[in-house]
């Protein structure tokens, strides 16, 4: 999967989020078939952190569990950046334990213009994949 699409108001709804969490961090799961976001997982960032976040691991789990019988895939994981540009940090990185998900990270550094961006992110290195918005 070399790219992330988010399916029609999915992007409004990370914003939203993101938003809603400001100024902490917000976190969770995007989830569809492959490379596809039908749908998102809003998380709890049990950091409660404006620099950086865990999401809630019960309830990380009963939703991969969720996902196993549904059929659905995790797309990506996204969280935001509340003052930040839409870049992995140091420590994005070095937590990043789904080799196979996309990273999505959205940026309310300019709140007007919420930037977002995709990543892979394994074996210690980030690359930026592309970024299709179905609206
Ligand atoms: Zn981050």
């Amino acid at each position: 999967m070399e790219s992330l699409t988010l399916g029609p108001g999915v992007l409004d709804e990370i914003v939203e989020h993101a938003k809603s969490s400001y100024p902490m961090e917000s976190c969770g799961l995007l989830v569809g078939q492959g490379g596809y976001a039908a749908r998102l997982l809003p998380m709890e960032n049990c950091l409660a952190s404006k620099s950086e976040y865990e999401m809630d691991p019960g309830q990380l789990i009963r939703a991969l569990r969720a996902l196993r019988e549904s059929g659905e895939e995790l797309a990506a994981i996204y969280h935001s950046h509340p003052s930040s540009p839409a870049e992995p940090s140091k420590r994005d990185i070095a937590r990043a334990l789904y080799p196979d998900s996309a990273y999505l990270i959205v940026s309310l550094a300019e709140p007007l213009q919420p930037q977002v961006r995709a990543f892979r992110i394994a074996g210690g290195q980030a690359d930026e994949i592309e970024l299709h918005v179905i609206v």
